[in-house]
């Protein structure tokens, strides 16, 4: 059997955390299907075709990584997908009272699916896009958090 896993966020915008996770997902899973949520309630700085673009380009040199965007309930989209696995992120103690509820969720929605957690290096541990959003909205340099392209992205946008 393989091992396809569904990495689903926002990723408004992708950054240096969430290239961690797919790095460390790429050596364990035979597939990582990287899933971004349209979210249009979010109000998100980048449009939905923004943000699989700059995942798609930060992301191209893993092989076994694909992105997609949807918009319809995640464990749907695992389904159609045949993943076996939702993969998210364990940043502090603070994600996971949310994350603990969306698990349970899914878990009723689809029993087959298992949610599993991965850690970021250390020094990501405290790097969220809500946050790189704000600063760099208030002018803050957020170069040492994304990528080039994004960082591009995100001077462009906020001009
Ligand atoms: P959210 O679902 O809070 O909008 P994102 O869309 O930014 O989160 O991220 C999607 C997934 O990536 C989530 O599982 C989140 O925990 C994880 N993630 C985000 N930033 C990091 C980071 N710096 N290190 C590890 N995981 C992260």
């Amino acid at each position: 059997m393989k091992n396809i896993a569904v990495y689903p966020g926002t990723f408004d915008p992708i950054t240096y955390g969430h290239v961690d996770l797919v790095e460390r997902a790429s050596h364990l899973f035979d597939k990582i299907i990287v899933a971004v949520a349209a979210n249009e309630n979010k109000n998100p700085l980048f449009s939905l075709e923004e943000r699989v673009g700059l995942c798609a380009h930060v992301l191209k040199k893993y092989q076994n990584v694909e992105v997609r965007g949807f918009e319809s309930l995640l464990t749907d989209f695992a389904q159609q997908h045949q993943a076996n696995i939702l993969l998210r992120g364990l940043r502090a103690v603070s994600d996971f009272d949310y994350e603990f509820q969306l698990a349970s969720m899914n878990r009723c929605l689809a029993p087959k699916i298992e949610s599993l957690f991965l850690m970021p290096a250390e020094n990501y541990t405290y790097l969220s896009s809500r946050l790189v959003r704000e600063i760099a909205s208030l002018g803050g340099d957020v170069k040492q958090f994304v990528p080039d392209v994004v960082f591009e992205a995100l001077n462009k946008k906020l001009k």
